[in-house]
């Protein structure tokens, strides 16, 4: 989301005009920032503090902060660093095209109950898009921060969604993935997220559909059954667990226990047996106890992720759990993180050896940065791959790989 965010910056930008220059070289700086963790929240202030000196080298220099802290902090920024000139929150965007950045000044973080729809994008790939289908998130999980700073939940509407991604495929792209926080409550008119779907599936040029995030408690029969009946549809989902222990899911507010979680994975793979399942978990919430942290070890030896995104909990300003009582020690986090990564890496490992002399299907997005192979793709399944081709090949290709070598973080082949 936060990616896509700063691809329309770039978009709208260079709309005004503006070209991308070094930092030093520029008179005009943007921090987009991320606070769904206080480590993503910290690199921001770490980096803003630093920005000042820029100013006494430049004094045309204007500086502005965007995104999730911006919403979360607003004017507060401005008085902490004198050097910022302006604040925009998440649904503040276009004022960098409807006025003149070097003239925006204060914080401007009010919501409005229309979409921003931003109609100049800067995208870095020219094969794979990544497209908004819905902004917000109603669902208070007592860890998370987004529902306080992108706002309650508001879909996109579908016809603005297919025009955006029919112009993508007239300009050559193969992929879509598609952004919200619950993509599976996506909602315009009588027309839900399968709807969506088998309307996308139908346009000409797009090869291939991915989505992110769906949350367990909404993930429906009819999503589930989409895979392998759509085509494009990849067969990959990213499913956050955030705990093995139904305890804990509950102080989470996550709204379904282990086993509910345990049928939906059940209900996946035999619709599509090799659907590639890949998970975030949360370690060291507050009350998770020795027997909590074994369940979920217990889950990663039971459902075989694909991967995972482990990350040990930290309090959120205004969130639920942030005023939790039992907080768990910094280092207890980090024993059970590395317990965590390290089971999972066995895991990958023997995921990952089971596709080896497997022939795959990989769209080629980017030119390779490892010695001995041309290009880098992705399966399906969004698994990486390093490929030799003799240069042969372009990006946006599609083609059969066979898997020679399987790595843990990426898997090589040969045409
Ligand atoms: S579903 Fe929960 S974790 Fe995901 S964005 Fe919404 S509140 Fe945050």
């Amino acid at each position: 989301m936060n990616e896509h965010d700063s691809e329309k910056i770039a978009g709208l930008l260079e709309q005004k005009g503006f070209t991308q220059s070094k930092i030093d070289d520029s008179d005009l700086v943007i921090i987009n920032t991320c606070s769904i963790r206080k480590k993503a929240e910290d690199k921001f202030y770490s980096q803003v503090g630093r920005f000042a000196s820029l100013k006494k080298r430049n004094p045309y220099l204007k500086i502005g902060v965007v995104g999730c802290v911006a919403q979360q902090e607003g004017s507060n920024i401005l008085k902490r660093y004198g050097h910022v000139d302006f604040v925009l929150g998440t649904m503040q965007l276009n004022r960098l095209l409807k006025h003149d950045p070097f003239y925006i000044k204060d914080a401007h973080i009010e919501y409005s109950n229309n979409i921003e729809e931003i109609n100049f994008v800067k995208r870095k790939s020219s094969v794979k898009a990544l497209v908004n289908i819905m902004f917000g998130c109603n669902n208070f999980c007592s860890y998370c921060v987004v529902p306080y700073t992108r706002g309650p939940e508001k879909s996109r509407g579908m016809k603005n969604i297919l025009e955006e991604i029919t112009d993508l495929a007239e300009k050559g792209y193969k992929e879509v993935m598609l952004l919200g926080q619950n993509v599976n409550s996506y909602k315009s008119g009588d027309n839900d997220f399968v709807d969506l779907l088998k309307e996308i599936n139908n346009i000409n040029g797009i090869e291939r559909i991915r989505f992110m995030t769906s949350h367990p408690k909404d993930l429906s029969d009819r999503l589930i059954n989409s895979f392998g009946e759509l085509n494009k549809l990849c067969e990959h989902i990213h499913l956050p667990l955030q705990s093995g222990s139904s305890r804990i899911l509950k102080l989470m507010n996550r709204c379904y226990n282990y086993q509910d979680y345990l049928n939906l994975i059940s209900r996946l793979r035999s619709k599509v047996p090799d659907i590639a399942i890949t998970t975030d978990i949360i370690t060291g919430f507050p009350y998770e106890t020795e027997e909590d942290h074994k369940d979920t070890l217990k889950a990663l030896q039971e459902i075989e992720f694909d991967g995972i995104f482990s990350f040990k909990y930290s309090k959120r300003p205004g969130t639920k759990a942030s005023s939790f009582d039992n907080q768990v020690e910094e280092d207890v986090k980090e024993r059970r993180l590395s317990e965590i990564n390290n089971l999972q890496d066995t895991i990958t490992d023997k995921k990952n050896e089971y596709i080896k002399g497997r022939k795959v299907e990989v769209l080629i997005d980017d030119i390779s940065d490892k010695k001995d192979f041309d290009f880098i793709g992705r399966t399906r399944t969004n698994k990486i791959v390093y490929l030799k081709s003799n240069n042969k090949l372009k990006i946006g290709d599609i083609v059969s790989v066979i898997i020679k070598n399987p790595k843990r973080h990426n898997l090589e082949g040969e045409i």
